[in-house]
C-alpha cells in the first residue's frame, strides 16, 4: 500500500479554500515534489499531513490504514517528521541541546551525541553537535533540523522548501542524503519552486494551483523536452 494516501482533503480558512479536494499518494521510498505558486496551498497541505492543521474534509491513510492526524504528536507517532522552512531552533543552545529537546525525557546526552555523530556520518550530514546555533549558517541550521528529524526514524519526511537556504555545493550533498533515505525506504515529500530540482531528485511531481491538484507529472518522462 502507499505509505501515505490523501483522499479529497479540503481545508478552508474563513472564505479562503486553501486546499480543495486534494488527493495524492506517496509510496514507500518515493520522492514526491510539490510545486506551486505562492498561496497555492502547499504549506497548508504539508501542515495537514503533519497535524498542525486539521482538514475540514477528507481522509488520510498511512501504510494502508485510515488514520486521524489531529496534532504533530499524532504525526510523529505514525513516523512522520517535518522540516519547516522557518527553523525552530533555539539560537543560544547547541545543536545537541536542540536535538535533545525533541527526544523522549531521560535521553542520555552522551549517548545522543554518539548517535548524532554516527547518523551524521551515515547520511553525510555534517553537523557539529556542540556548535551554538547562533554561530551556524542557514545551511548548517537546516542540517541540524534534518538530523533531528532523522533521529526519530521517520517513515515519511516532509520538507518545506528545503533548498532555499542551500549553496550549490550543499545542495548536492542534500540531494545525496535524500536519495539515500529513499533507497532505505523513507518516503519524502518536498515543496519546491525549482524545476531543475524536480527533474534531478523527484520520482513524481504534483502541481498545486489555487488549492487544487492541477497536474501530476513523472519528471523522468519529461527530461528530453527541456
Ligand atoms: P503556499 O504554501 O502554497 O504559499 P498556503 O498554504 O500558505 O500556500 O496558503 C494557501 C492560502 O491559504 C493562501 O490564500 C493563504 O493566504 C491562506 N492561508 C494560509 N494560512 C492561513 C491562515 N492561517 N489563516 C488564513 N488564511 C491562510
Ligand atoms: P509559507 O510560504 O510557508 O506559507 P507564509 O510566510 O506565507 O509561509 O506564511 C507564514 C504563516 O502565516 C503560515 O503559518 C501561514 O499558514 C500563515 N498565513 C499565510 N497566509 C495567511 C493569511 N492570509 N492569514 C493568516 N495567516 C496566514
Amino acid at each position: 500500500p502507499p505509505r501515505l494516501k490523501l483522499n479529497k482533503i479540503t481545508k478552508r480558512y474563513g472564505n479562503t479554500v486553501a486546499n480543495n479536494s486534494i488527493s495524492l499518494e506517496v509510496m514507500p521510498g518515493e520522492i514526491l515534489a510539490i510545486l506551486g505558486e505562492n498561496g497555492a496551498g502547499k504549506s497548508t497541505l504539508m501542515k495537514v499531513i503533519f497535524g498542525s492543521v486539521v482538514p475540514d474534509e477528507g481522509e488520510i491513510f498511512f501504510d494502508g490504514k485510515p488514520v486521524q492526524i489531529r496534532s504533530p504528536a499524532d504525526a510523529r507517532e505514525l513516523g512522520i517528521a517535518m522540516v519547516f522552512q522557518h527553523f525552530v531552533l533555539f539560537e543560544t543552545l547547541t545543536a545537541k541541546e536542540n536535538i535533545l529537546l525533541g527526544m523522549p525525557k531521560g535521553t542520555d546526552p552522551d549517548a545522543l551525541e554518539k548517535e548524532i555523530i554516527e547518523r551524521s556520518a551515515h547520511y553525510g550530514i555534517e553537523v557539529d553537535p556542540n556548535a551554538v546555533v547562533n554561530d551556524l549558517s542557514m545551511g548548517e541550521r537546516q542540517r541540524v533540523e534534518i538530523l533531528r528529524a532523522l533521529l526519530t526514524n521517520p517513515k515519511l519526511l516532509i520538507l518545506d522548501e528545503p533548498t532555499s537556504v542551500l549553496s550549490p555545493l550543499a545542495l548536492q550533498a542534500f540531494f545525496k542524503t535524500l536519495r539515500q533515505l529513499s533507497s532505505e525506504g523513507v518516503s519524502i515529500i518536498f515543496i519546491t519552486h525549482k524545476l531543475n530540482e524536480i527533474r534531478e531528485l523527484s520520482d513524481h511531481c504534483t502541481v498545486i494551483r489555487a488549492g487544487e491538484v492541477a497536474a501530476n507529472v513523472n519528471p523522468k518522462e519529461h527530461t528530453e523536452e527541456q
